[in-house]
């Protein structure tokens, strides 16, 4: 999508501080942290939302997750722990159309969500 903020981070028209890159995803640095480590991972392919799924896409999600995991250890928020989350539409505070998996840790996290 030439539109999508995360599309032009990906082919890199849009300055971004990586950490990971294959050939399904990408992760970089959240622009503006909501934790000590808080990092984005994008698949590479435009996908709108967790809304627009379907099948042919659980190898890439699952993958999305594998990646996060990865991250995590090299950040060394595995061991405390840390949050995964996936905000979808205006309800769940969505700003960007391109599906992301935030990966936020280094300290407590707030509860409960909502
Ligand atoms: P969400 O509200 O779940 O759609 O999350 C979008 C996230 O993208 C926010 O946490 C923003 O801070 C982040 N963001 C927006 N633009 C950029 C950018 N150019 N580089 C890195 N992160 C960004």
């Amino acid at each position: 999508m030439s539109d999508c903020i995360f599309c032009k981070i990906i082919k890199g028209d849009i300055p971004s501080t990586n950490v990971f890159r294959d050939k399904q995803v990408t992760a970089f640095r959240d622009i503006s942290p909501s934790a000590p480590t808080h990092i984005l991972l994008v698949p590479n392919r435009h996908i709108d939302s967790i809304n627009m799924l379907t099948g042919e896409d659980e190898q890439l999600m699952g993958h999305l997750f594998t990646v996060a995991s990865q991250l995590a250890m090299q950040e060394n928020v595995a061991e405390n722990g840390y949050r995964l989350i996936v905000n979808t539409g205006s309800h769940g505070g969505q700003t960007v159309p391109h599906i992301h998996l935030h990966l936020l840790g280094g300290a407590p996290m707030k509860h409960p969500m909502g």
